[in-house]
């Protein structure tokens, strides 16, 4: 029977009580299954050591010797056998507290020793070796690289360590050189040279040498790669359909605001709201992202794309993720549209807006009298209806869960006069995030939308200096703080505040505030931390924002869109427990007047390199899509800053977005020009990929088609 349809349960060595073992921990139901389960490293088995040759950074390695002596120590089950190997020149120490009764040894006889060596003092030891006698030992087990799979405690608990996994699929090899079908068309095969399924699924368990390993495992990534593509822009061109609401008139209070701007739109800004304008104008659903560095004056674009809107007739809102940034941007747009007098009504909706005060928002957003909503969550209530909203905003989106978007479709309960519903047309998207993501992963994370991007700062500031000082020279940062504030300029504190570690951080936090106050008796300080309440919260920002207080003092609750133009140092404390975006985030709070700003990184006195290398990106560069593409280096994508809360839309088993970039783009290629001649895999040459994705169902659950 072919391989696809197998039941594991058939496979040799498995049986009904590991075929569910391995169903429910691997969701392996067929052979097949069982073949996709990559090995995630491998051992070179061809090569023998001597142990004078071992060194600390060792992994397994294997030795040919003799057992010289041993003995047990204990009884029962704190028994343990440990044993001298000698391998001619040097000796080491062999140790099993488990199973001792079955270990046999004896003198005189060439083994083969398997193993991970610690070193313990001088003495090189291995705990739970694998030793065969000589005579034993087979060519292959000699021979070429070894595979390592993955396991779980229950697999092993019935047997199933990687040393079975590797017999079971071992037992498949006959039959899997007998063939098995291929995922992917002959021509891309040829075009980008990749290896066949089935010789990649051999080289993969089996691999010959290193070079076919590789080429085996590269041809798997970009099969895997290729269909999360395919999957994502099918979905784009699906939705690239949907019925959007035609906006074309660039209208009075559009006009009114550009002229009275106190200053003039950079290029960049001048060219998003065109690329805007024209989805606007399409009749199709906009789904954009605008990403810009912070301080590239985004709120403002948002603002002229939201009168673009009202202009036409719609309503907008624009979402941000803490009460304290719906606030903020708040108060910017009516100082913005302050020249416009009455022509645009905005309003703003928290979670703090009274019961009482809400009434008059609901009424305005029903009767269509309110054309700009500002606020946070507190949109997404049922409560809360609108008239005709046609354009929405989300702020840092990230910090949005999938389903809150999701529900931004169903805000309209617009009724024709004569009582029957109106269709449902979702509203134009702008998602907006000041975290660069670098290109491969944007490909994959934000893959179907259409991506703007604002490159380039408001002409006049000045590049932020940024300054990386061990915690000896607090003295010295404290003298460069008071000189700035005797200038009459403001300053940021921020400590860590990890979850995990909350008490201990907000005692650090606490302690660091009664320091500064002590350090500056002469200054006011106040201090926010998501632990305090809103109210309380807002009061000590007010302070900070009108320049009652001098120092602000917070743990990343400041992080994202607060802007207080006359703070010119944001010092960052513990710099090395921050992720290199979210340093560069927290940087992106000064420089925002036209006076020069400072950060100043506060590590440790001891730091390992890796930090080391983290502080000196951040002196080195302003460049938030450098950061990132660093960031993304050295962390991974799973801790990247911008895809945390969404999480990788897409499982991936084998690829890696942070190392295998060149084959995101060339998959992307290649499933673009499949779907730009035939965008609903209708033809019959595209038939094996439609089936591929049908089979995979590639989780459901991120279906950006329904959300924004
Ligand atoms: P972002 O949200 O992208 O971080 P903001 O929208 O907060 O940036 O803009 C930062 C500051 O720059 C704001 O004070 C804003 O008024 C100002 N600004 C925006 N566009 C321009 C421009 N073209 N020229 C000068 N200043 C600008
Ligand atoms: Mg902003």
């Amino acid at each position: 029977m072919e391989l696809a349809y197998r039941d594991i349960t058939y496979c040799k060595n498995v049986g009904a009580k590991r075929a569910d073992i391995l169903r429910k921990e691997l969701s392996v139901t067929t052979a097949l299954d069982l073949l996709r389960q990559y090995p995630y490293k491998y051992i070179d088995r061809s090569r023998f050591y001597k142990i004078a040759e071992l060194d600390d950074e060792d992994t397994y390695v294997q030795i040919v010797g003799e057992v010289t002596e041993w003995h047990t120590i204990g009884i029962g089950k704190a028994q343990r056998l440990s044993a001298t190997f000698f391998d001619g020149t040097h000796q080491c120490e062999l140790v099993w507290f488990q199973g001792v009764k079955y270990v046999k040894l004896q003198r005189g006889v060439k083994y083969l020793l398997f193993g991970k060596p610690s070193r313990f003092q001088h003495i090189y030891n291995f705990v739970h070796p694998e030793l065969t006698p000589w005579d034993k030992v087979t060519p292959e087990m000699t021979q070429g690289l070894e595979p390592y799979y993955n396991t779980t405690e229950a697999m092993k608990r019935h047997g199933l360590n990687s040393k079975a996994m590797r017999t079971i699929i071992a037992e498949l090899l006959p039959e899997l050189k007998m063939g098995v079908p291929d995922t992917i068309g002959a021509d891309i095969l040829q075009r980008y040279r990749l290896m066949s399924l089935t010789d990649a699924m051999i080289n993969v368990h089996f691999p010959k040498d290193t070079l076919s390993m590789q080429n085996a495992r590269a041809r798997l990534k970009f099969e895997e790669l290729f269909y999360v593509q395919l999957q994502i822009l099918r979905q784009m061109k699906r939705r690239e359909q949907n019925p959007g609401f035609t906006m074309p008139i660039v209208g009075s209070r559009f006009h009114a605001l550009y002229k009275a701007l106190p200053f003039e739109l950079t290029g960049a800004q001048k060219r998003v709201i065109h690329e805007i304008h024209d989805d606007l104008k399409s009749g199709h659903q906009m789904n954009r992202l605008l990403q810009g560095d912070v301080g590239s004056g985004k709120t403002l674009v948002a603002l002229m794309c939201c009168l673009l809107a009202v202009d036409n007739g719609y309503q907008t809102c624009i979402m941000a993720p803490t009460e304290i940034l719906a606030n903020q941007h708040y108060e910017t747009l009516k100082a913005f549209l302050k020249p416009l007098g009455d022509a645009v009504h905005v309003a703003l909706l928290t979670g703090s807006t009274s019961a009482k005060n809400r009434v008059p928002i609901h009424n305005g957003l029903m009767n269509g009298t309110i054309h700009i909503l500002v606020g946070t969550h507190a949109l997404l209530e049922d409560k809360v209806q609108w008239n005709n909203l046609g354009f929405v905003v989300i702020d840092e989106q990230h910090r949005f869960g999938v389903a809150q978007r999701a529900k931004l479709w169903t805000k309209n309960r617009r009724v024709a006069g004569d009582g029957h519903a109106m269709p449902d047309v979702p509203p134009h998207i702008l998602v907006m995030t000041a975290t660069p993501i670098p290109r491969t992963l944007a490909m994959t994370v934000y893959g179907d939308l259409h991506v703007s991007i604002i490159d380039e700062l408001p002409p006049g500031r000045k590049p932020i200096q940024t300054i990386h000082y061990n915690l000896n020279r607090r003295a010295q940062v404290y003298a460069f703080m008071r000189k700035q504030i005797d200038e009459g300029r403001q300053v940021y504190v921020v400590y860590p505040l990890i979850k995990e570690n909350e008490k201990m951080d907000l005692l650090d936090l606490q302690n660091g505030f009664n320091e500064l106050c002590e350090a500056f008796p002469e200054y006011k300080i106040s201090m926010v931390h998501g632990q305090m309440k809103a109210a309380d919260k807002d009061l000590q920002m007010q302070r900070f924002v009108s320049g009652e207080t001098q120092i602000l003092v917070a743990t990343t609750v400041i992080e994202v869109g607060v802007n207080v133009p006359n703070a010119t140092v944001m010092m960052i404390q513990n710099a090395e427990r921050f992720g290199l975006s979210q340093l560069h985030q927290l940087r992106g709070r000064v420089g925002r007047g036209g006076s020069q700003s400072y950060c100043v990184l506060l590590t440790d006195n001891e730091i390992s390199s890796d930090t080391r290398k983290r502080m000196n990106i951040m002196v080195e560069t302003n460049d938030g899509f450098r950061i990132a593409e660093a960031d993304l280096q050295l962390r991974g994508p799973g801790d990247l800053e911008g895809t945390q809360q969404s999480g990788t839309p897409f499982d991936l088993h084998i690829a890696n977005l942070a190392t295998d970039g060149r084959l995101v783009a060339l998959a992307r290629q290649a499933a673009k020009d499949i779907l730009d001649v035939d965008p609903l895999l209708e033809d019959e040459k595209n038939r094996i990929y439609k089936n591929q994705l049908d089979t995979l169902r590639i989780k459901q659950a991120y279906n950006w088609g329904e959300i924004s």
